[in-house]
């Protein structure tokens, strides 16, 4: 799946060019990798627009950019075996090369495969490095986070409940907001699209918000800076709500409640804490293993070609949990 035009504002079908290549031949110190498990994530329209963000744009004609889990089918790199599987950033397509570089074997008998690109992976690590680290998240604290039914929100709202804190999460409709309740442990739920989402917080975070985590942007970030405890902290993980939108990002016009409660604003990139994955993972591990955190996913069956309708979802709520193609 290739990049065939930038896309202005929502991607369209056309922006995207499918083709059947033969498969790539390993050279000397590679591996060849048949994709089992596409991630999708929001961050990869950032990744279509040409200016300048913590990558570089993907290419114009260049496949899609994109996490996978891949099983080795050939190999002649000394560290990675024909049957390994392998998480990297290997691209939407069938089959790639890799010289290794980036790429981590895993154990589907420790963990089902998809959870390599969910809560012990990406996602997972997004939402403990933003809410421990960023967040400096501190027990008995009120945590609200938006998006939080996705696949960092979850992670986010249970590993809050791990620490002790009181939860709200923000997420759009009734399913969404009983899964959060009545599955994940968090102490309530806003549905932003039936709910005044301000007047709501005043009434679940009624001493106000110590962290709050935001993956949505727009009117929920302006709605949750009203409602700051003081020196609370507000995690910019993200900022879907802004996304397609073909003019400027819309900025939080309550910012100067940071002044009055003191609080502070920061963005982070979970790349920058990749040396920690490995240990966050296996203290993520551990809460799935003692049953205190839910895996939450959302697996559509498919192959590359459903890449662009499946991508779509995650702006349209489609999808509960981390959302991944797997290639059937
Ligand atoms: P999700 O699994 O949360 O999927 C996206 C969800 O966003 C949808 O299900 C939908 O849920 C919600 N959404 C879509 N459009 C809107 C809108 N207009 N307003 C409000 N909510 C909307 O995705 P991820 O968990 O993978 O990512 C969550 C956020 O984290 C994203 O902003 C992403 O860019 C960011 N991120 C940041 C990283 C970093 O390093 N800073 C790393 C990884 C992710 P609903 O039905 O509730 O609307």
């Amino acid at each position: 799946m290739r990049l065939a035009r930038r896309p202005v504002g929502e991607v369209r079908p056309e922006d995207w060019e499918y083709g059947e290549e033969p498969v790539g031949v390993p050279g000397d110190g590679e591996f060849l990798g048949r994709t089992r498990y596409l991630s999708l994530d929001p961050a990869m329209r950032g990744w279509l627009d040409d200016r300048p963000s913590y990558l570089p744009p993907v290419g114009l004609g260049d496949v899609m950019r994109a996490g996978s889990v891949v099983e080795v089918v050939a190999s002649n790199h000394p560290k990675f075996q024909v049957g390994d599987h392998v998480v990297g950033t290997f691209g939407v397509q069938d089959y790639a090369v890799s010289n290794g570089k980036g790429a981590l074997k895993v154990d589907p008998a420790l963990a089902p495969l998809s959870t390599y690109v969910g809560a012990l992976g990406m996602p997972g690590m997004t939402a403990y490095f933003g809410l421990l680290e960023v967040g400096a998240l501190k027990e008995g604290e009120t945590v609200v986070v938006s998006g939080a039914a996705g696949a960092v929100g979850t992670m986010v709202g249970q590993i809050a409940k791990v620490k002790g804190c009181r939860v709200v999460g923000i997420a759009g409709g009734p399913r969404k907001c009983a899964l959060l309740t009545e599955e994940l442990g968090f102490d309530a739920a806003i549905d932003y699209r039936s709910e005044d989402v301000r007047k709501a917080l005043r009434t679940h975070a009624p001493d106000g918000i110590d962290v709050y985590f935001d993956n949505v942007g727009g009117p929920i970030l302006d709605a949750a800076l009203t409602r700051l405890a003081m020196h609370a902290r507000v995690v910019v993980c993200g900022a879907i709500s802004q996304y397609n939108n073909e003019d400027a990002v819309q900025g939080p016009s309550n910012y100067l409640s940071l002044l009055v409660r003191r609080a502070r604003m920061e963005g982070f990139v979970v790349f920058d804490y990749a040396r920690r994955y490995a240990q966050a993972a296996a203290e993520i591990a551990g809460w799935i293993g003692e049953g205190r955190i839910k895996v939450k996913e959302h697996v559509v069956e498919g192959t590359v070609a459903d890449f662009p309708e499946t991508f779509g979802m995650l702006f349209r709520g489609e999808n509960t949990g981390k959302l991944v193609l797997r290639l059937v």
